[in-house]
């Protein structure tokens, strides 16, 4: 699922106005190779972000297993890998918005599904806000 993340501690680890990712399921993830280089931190007790240890360019986040992932999800930023891969993944439009309450721009006409926080499979509530909602906030 390709979402676009407004919660403050993707804003700070991107340094952008929110974060781009591909979700899926960690099953469905395989590194085989540069394992050895990567490092980790917990930015919350469900979600973990791993970087490159040597440019320390953000590669992926996992987040904990649950009733819908098992093993866990992936979190994997397009932009920093291949640019095949990249390609395919921005020629998805997204299909999500999260934490959109906390966002810091506004989408106004994109009809897309903006989430509270997070949709339920990835650990969220799945609580959806509706345009009207946004609109009498405004
Ligand atoms: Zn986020």
């Amino acid at each position: 699922m390709n979402i676009l993340c407004h919660c403050e501690v993707c804003r700070k680890v991107s340094g952008a106005d929110y974060s781009h990712a591909c979700w899926f399921n960690v099953d469905d993830f395989k590194i085989i190779s540069g394992e050895d280089n990567l490092s980790s931190y917990s930015t919350s007790d469900r979600f973990k972000r791993f970087s490159c240890s040597i440019c320390h360019a953000k590669v992926f986040g996992r987040m904990h297993p649950n009733k819908f992932f098992n093993n866990g999800s992936i979190a994997v930023p397009p932009s920093l890998y291949d640019v095949e891969f990249s390609r395919d993944f921005r020629e998805q439009k997204h299909e999500a918005h999260a934490f959109y309450p906390r966002r810091i721009v506004d989408f106004p006409n994109d009809t897309t599904i903006k989430y509270r926080d997070m949709p339920k499979k990835f650990n969220g509530s799945g609580v959806v806000i509706q345009n009207e909602e946004l609109r009498s906030k405004l």
